[in-house]
């Protein structure tokens, strides 16, 4: 008889999309006149830079020939795109990588959803809270979590990130072994600044914590004093993962490239207190159950890196970061205080009038015709607040501004 992996039973369904999709579509048919503008996707509109489609068509036909078809590829990725990223993403900021240390995938969340699988499922986790549901969902496939109540898994500890503690996350005050860290953060749209993530890496350094270290919105820091790799911190390369994609830097949600950095100098421990290298652990895992990313996508990515390719994906950045400025003052003009939005493109609203994040949800949709996500979707402490991106079109964002301004000055 097979038996299932019963922690799955456990994983609550998400019905944030699916709630949000039902209200829009009985919104439609009850006013199917109105025009409704999409503040709440969290994919990027904008197309492929060109770059990146020539060298992905030059890669297709390069596969069309015997003399210069590939077949399977380094499950690590190919030398042409690890050495690209040592290059311009660490070297060029004083961080220095072998190219063992770096493994290319098919995305971030793949990864930040796999990469517990070196571990005990004893260990004890910590997460940001709000947070990108992947971390919890799959720490729950794995048995760590507990139970759930009242919305709060047991076994995981959150570290509330709201308005009072201006979104800087305080060092836990239970025992932690696994931190997930993301910033710029999906959702709140905040930063930590160098003295802050000092402060996680020299936890992590004293308790023998490792931090899972997303950073899918790098691309997107604008100030000079946000650190873009946590590896910018002294000692980091001994606690920390660092998770890395494409998709929101250069609009590949949809092609799936990115990579993780899993430094030698990071291990973890046997019950008898040995030390293991995860670099090594993580090369099994990878070379045992994923067979690489496409030659295609690996062509692709590396075009980001040269002189048109960033230009390109500076382009497209700036495009989403120009309308985050635009609602940022928008929706400062309106009164309501609003977060993040400068170097994220995800603004993370206040709901006025202490509004809950549903009930702010459905005015906005009924009285003004914008679709955002209510931060309670993201766990406890987004309660109280609204998530908006930036990755619309700019004539929707302006109109989407000017009716704000309007429903809230009538
Ligand atoms: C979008 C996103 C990712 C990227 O995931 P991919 O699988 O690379 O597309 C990772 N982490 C966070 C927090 C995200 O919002």
């Amino acid at each position: 008889m097979a038996l299932v992996n019963e922690h799955f039973l456990k994983l609550q369904n998400s019905y944030l999309f699916s709630d949000i999709a039902k209200k829009v579509n009985s919104f439609k048919i009850t006013h199917p006149k109105d025009k409704i503008i999409r503040m709440g996707i969290g994919d990027v509109t904008q197309p492929l830079p060109p770059a990146v489609i020539e060298a992905m068509h030059k890669a297709v036909d390069e596969l069309a020939t015997k003399e210069t078809f590939h077949g399977y590829g380094p499950e690590q990725g190919y030398s042409f795109l690890i050495d690209a990223i040592l290059k311009n993403d660490y070297a060029s900021r004083g961080v220095y990588l072998e190219p063992s240390e770096v493994f290319v995938s098919d995305g971030a969340k793949s990864d930040t959803g796999n990469i517990g699988d070196m571990l005990r499922h004893d260990n004890s986790i910590g997460v940001t809270d709000p947070v990108y549901p992947v971390y919890i969902d799959s720490n729950v496939m794995s048995g760590r979590t507990g139970i759930l109540e009242n919305g709060k898994w047991s076994d995981v500890v959150y570290i509330p990130c709201t308005e009072e503690n201006n979104f800087i996350p305080s060092l836990p005050d239970r025992r932690v072994d696994i931190i997930y860290l993301c910033y710029p953060n999906n959702p709140t749209g905040t930063t930590l600044s160098k003295d802050e993530l000092k402060k996680w890496v020299n936890y992590a350094l004293a308790n023998n914590a490792i931090i899972m270290y997303d950073s899918a919105y790098e691309a997107y820091i604008q100030d000079t004093d946000i650190p873009h790799s946590i590896y910018e911190i002294k000692g980091a390369k001994k606690v920390a993962i660092e998770f890395r994609s494409f998709s929101k830097t250069a609009g590949f949600t949809g092609v799936r490239c990115g990579y993780t950095v899993v430094p030698k100098e990071l291990n973890a421990f046997t019950l008898n207190g040995e030390t293991v290298q995860l670099n090594k652990l993580w090369n099994r895992r990878q070379s045992t159950k994923f067979n690489g990313t496409s030659y295609i996508t690996q062509r692709g990515a590396e075009a980001i890196y040269s002189p048109e390719g960033k230009k390109q994906v500076k382009e497209t950045i700036n495009y989403y970061m120009t309308n985050a400025r635009i609602m940022k003052e928008g929706l400062r003009a309106c009164g309501l205080n609003v977060y993040g939005g400068t170097n994220a493109p995800y603004l993370w609203l206040k709901t006025p009038d202490r509004l809950s994040s549903w009930k702010f949800f459905d005015k906005l949709l009924y009285e003004v015709n914008i679709v955002g996500t209510p931060g309670v979707g993201f766990g406890p402490s987004g309660e109280g607040y609204l998530r908006l991106t930036a990755f619309g079109d700019r004539n929707d964002t302006m109109e989407a501004m000017d009716r704000l301004k309007k429903w809230l000055h009538q």
